[in-house]
C-alpha cells in the first residue's frame, strides 16, 4: 500500500497557505510552520490578475473572494501634475473573455483568511522559526529556533524574501534595494474626488483603477472590500533606505513632502490617510535553481520581485498550485517531480521578475513609453499541465 507523503511547508503567507491547500486537495498530509505567533497579513490591498484568479478558482475560493473583493471597471492613467487623462482602457469587460478570468482587487487579509480555511488549525504550527534545512538521503529535516527538528518527505520553503530554506540550499546572499519605497494606505470611497483634471474634465469613479504617474513615483488606487474602500499604493523613488526593517511607521506629512507639486486633488486624498506605514522595496536576481532533492521553494523565497507589475503574489499562487500538481503526478519519484516543477516555473517567474524591473525603469523615463504587454502573464493557467513546445 502506498504511504501518505508527509510534506512540511515553512511559512504561512499567501504561498505557504495556497500550497498547503492545493496539496490537501490531492490527499497529501501537510504541516505548516510559521515563525509569527499568529496568522495574518498586512493591512493593504492586493491586485489579483486573471492568472491569480484562475488559481483561486482551482482552490475553490474564487467565488468566495468575489463578494469581499472588487473588480475595477476601467484602468485610467492620470498625469501627476494636472491630472489630465493619459489613457483609459476597459478592464472588467475584457478580462474574462481575453484572459479567461476576472481581474480582482482585494484586501490581503481577506484572501489570506480564505486560504487559511483550506487548512485545519491542527496542521499549522505557530511560533516556529525555521533556521535551516538539511537533506538526509531521500528525506529532509527542518531545524527550528527552539531546538525542534522535523523530518519530512518533502520540505517546501514558502518563507519569503529572507528565506532560511533558500539560504540552506543555495547559500546566503543580500537582497537588492531597488531604490523604491512604498506607502500603503486606505481611505473610504466617499473621500475620492468625483472630477479631476483640467477644468474637471476627468470623471474619477472609485470603482475604476487609477494610476497617477509622475517622474519620481506613482500612486496606484483601486477599490477593495466590495468597492467600499479605496486602496492606495504610493510608490516613490528614493536613493536611500536607512531603516533596518522593511516596514517602518510613517506620517501623512512625510507622504505629502515627497509629493510636493503633485496635483491638489490627489494631495487632498493623500492627506486623509491614517495609520501609515512605508516599505523599502527589495528584490533579487533570478535564481537558476529552486530545488535540491526533496526540498524546493515557492513564492518570494524563490523570486522576490518589484511590485511594478503587481504579480508577486500571483506568481506565488501559480507556484503553489503547480508544485502540488507535480507532486501529485510524480508520487513515484518526488525528487524528479520537484525538478519538473522547477523546470516549469523558473523560466516564467524569472521573466516576470525581470519585466518588473524593466517596467520600473521605463516608468521613470520622460515621456514614459507605453506599458510592456502583460497579456502573456495574464493568459497563463497554472491549473493546466504545460503544453510541450
Ligand atoms: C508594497 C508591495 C505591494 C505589492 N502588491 C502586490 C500586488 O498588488 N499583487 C501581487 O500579486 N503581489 C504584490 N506584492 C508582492 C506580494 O506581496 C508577495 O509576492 C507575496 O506576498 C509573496 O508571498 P510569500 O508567501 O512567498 O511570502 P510572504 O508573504 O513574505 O510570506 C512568508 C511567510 O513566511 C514566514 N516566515 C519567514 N521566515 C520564516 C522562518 N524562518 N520560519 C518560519 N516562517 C517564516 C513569514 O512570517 C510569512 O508569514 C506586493 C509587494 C509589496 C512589497
Amino acid at each position: 500500500m502506498e504511504r501518505t507523503r508527509r510534506i512540511v511547508i515553512i511559512g504561512a503567507g499567501i504561498g505557504g497557505m495556497a500550497a498547503a491547500g492545493a496539496l490537501r486537495q490531492r490527499g497529501f498530509e501537510v504541516a505548516v510552520y510559521e515563525r509569527a505567533p499568529e496568522l495574518g497579513e498586512v493591512g493593504a490591498g492586493l491586485q489579483l490578475g486573471p492568472n491569480a484568479v484562475k488559481v483561486l478558482a482551482g482552490l475553490g475560493i474564487a467565488d468566495r473572494l468575489r463578494p469581499l473583493a472588487a473588480e475595477p471597471r476601467d484602468i485610467l492613467s492620470l498625469a501627476w501634475d494636472d491630472a489630465h487623462l493619459r489613457y483609459r482602457e476597459p478592464l472588467r469587460d475584457i478580462s474574462a473573455e481575453r484572459y479567461g478570468a476576472s481581474y480582482l482587487t482585494a484586501h490581503r487579509a481577506d484572501l489570506h483568511r480564505l486560504l487559511q480555511a483550506l487548512v485545519p488549525d491542527s496542521s499549522i504550527h505557530l511560533n516556529a522559526r525555521c533556521e535551516g534545512v538539511a537533506i538526509s538521503g531521500r528525506s529532509a529535516v527542518a531545524r527550528f529556533a527552539d531546538g525542534r527538528e522535523v523530518e519530512a518527505d518533502v520540505i517546501i520553503g514558502a518563507d519569503g524574501i529572507h528565506s532560511a530554506v533558500r539560504n540552506s540550499l543555495f547559500g546566503e546572499s543580500k537582497a537588492r534595494f531597488t531604490q523604491q519605497i512604498a506607502w500603503r494606505a486606505m481611505i473610504p470611497v466617499s473621500e475620492v474626488p468625483s472630477r479631476v483634471g483640467p477644468g474637471g474634465s476627468v470623471a474619477l469613479d472609485p470603482q475604476d483603477y487609477a494610476g497617477w504617474i509622475g517622474p519620481n513615483g506613482h500612486v496606484i488606487c483601486y477599490p477593495i472590500r466590495g468597492g467600499e474602500i479605496y486602496n492606495l499604493f504610493i510608490g516613490h523613488v528614493s536613493e536611500e533606505w536607512v531603516e533596518e526593517s522593511w516596514t517602518a511607521p510613517s506620517t501623512v506629512a512625510e507622504i505629502l513632502e515627497a509629493h510636493s507639486g503633485w496635483n491638489e486633488a490627489l494631495l487632498d486624498m493623500l492627506s486623509k490617510v491614517s495609520n501609515v506605514y512605508k516599505w523599502g522595496i527589495y528584490d533579487r536576481d533570478p535564481l537558476p535553481y529552486w530545488s535540491s532533492g526533496p526540498v524546493t521553494l515557492v513564492g518570494d523565497s524563490a523570486h522576490p520581485m518589484m511590485p511594478t507589475l503587481a504579480q508577486g503574489a500571483a506568481i506565488t499562487l501559480e507556484d503553489s498550485y503547480a508544485v502540488a500538481r507535480h507532486l501529485d503526478r510524480g508520487r513515484d519519484d518526488i525528487h524528479a517531480a520537484l525538478k519538473a516543477y522547477e523546470a516549469e516555473r523558473q523560466p516564467r517567474a524569472s521573466r516576470v521578475q525581470l519585466q518588473a524591473r524593466t517596467q520600473f525603469e521605463n516608468n521613470r523615463k520622460s515621456p514614459a513609453p507605453p506599458p510592456l504587454s502583460r497579456d502573456w502573464i495574464f493568459e497563463h493557467d497554472a491549473r493546466q499541465e504545460p503544453v510541450a513546445a
